[in-house]
């Protein structure tokens, strides 16, 4: 059976006339490194878990990207980061919202789906979990980058001056993958710093299952990316999920729907990857881009930002 992953650095891409060649390349390269690390893992009959575990914490170590290192900043200067993981053949599901340490978030929600009964945890409790499975932490250094230090400056700037406007490269970003293994089971992985300047204790889409993330072998597996409060009104994730099961949908018509259709009612921009149970792909966005990738032993190789 054929196997393919699909990955996203988000929709919060840089709007077109600010990318140079020289940035462009340097994403574009960034996701050939991810869609690599999950793709491999896929070709040596690896399964979709550790594919998109592989792929998010490349992503993660990419300071590109609005996760892990090179994460937003919240507005008092800090970094609450939020992730996810979900295996589609059991439904079993592991996130974590709101932590500064691990330096690789996926793992502490991947630690959390396999080591407790729990599905979401915070705080010390799901730090704890990270430290007893001898996760790597890393110092606040680690994960600060100028570039995103200069945007919650201007962000606080701008709001100050009520001149803010929704830039979607200054306000958000996320990683995610998503694959199926040749065995056919699916899996799906975010991880996110959540939204520039945002208040201490919010919490996204990306680590609410059947928001941001989402993974049955029924029917497809969803990272996504965007506005999180929209996605959280509408349960995106859900959404799809249902519109397959219960309307009939293809995925392809489901995930566009969700996404050209739902989110723009609710003035929610953003976009997601999807994979489903044949290994078919959907990578629908309603903004001017979406950093991502996908690739498998059926269909063609792709990069592309907008
Ligand atoms: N969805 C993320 C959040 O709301 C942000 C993003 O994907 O851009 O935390």
């Amino acid at each position: 059976m054929a196997y393919s992953i699909a990955i996203h650095g988000g929709a919060g891409v840089l709007p077109a006339q600010h990318m140079t060649p020289e940035r462009e390349a340097a994403f574009r390269a960034a996701l050939d490194r991810a869609l690599t690390a999950g793709e491999t893992v896929l070709a040596s009959g690896g399964s979709a878990l550790d594919a998109v575990t592989a792929a998010v914490c490349a992503l993660e170590d990419e300071p590109l990207f609005n996760a892990g290192r090179g994460a937003v900043f919240t507005r008092d200067g800090r970094h609450e980061m939020d992730a996810a993981v979900m295996d589609g053949r059991d439904r079993r599901a592991g996130c974590v919202a709101g932590v500064m340490g691990p330096r690789n978030p996926v793992r502490l929600a991947r630690a959390i789906m396999e080591r407790t009964d729990h599905v979401l945890m915070i705080g010390e409790g799901a730090l704890r979990i990270g430290r007893d499975a001898g996760i790597e932490d890393a110092p606040e250094e680690y994960f600060f980058t100028q570039e995103r230090y200069d945007t919650l400056q201007e962000t606080l700037r701008m709001e100050a001056e009520g001149t803010l406007d929704d830039d979607p490269a200054r306000r958000h970003g996320t990683v995610g993958a998503v694959a199926r293994d040749a065995a056919g089971n699916l899996a799906a992985a975010t991880s996110t710093g959540g939204m520039t300047a945002k208040r201490s204790g919010r919490v996204g889409d990306s680590p609410l299952i059947g928001a941001g993330t989402f993974a049955c072998n029924r029917t497809c597996a969803i990272s996504a990316t965007g506005d999180g409060e929209a996605f959280i009104r509408l349960s995106v994730a859900h959404e799809i999920d249902a519109r397959m099961r219960l309307a009939g949908d293809t995925l392809a018509e489901a995930a566009d729907h969700v996404v050209n259709v739902a989110l723009p009612e609710l003035n929610g921009s953003g976009g997601l990857v999807a994979i489903d149970a044949e290994g078919r792909v959907s990578a629908p966005f309603n903004c001017e881009g979406m950093y991502r990738a996908w690739a498998g032993d059926a269909i063609e190789r792709e990069v592309a930002i907008y």
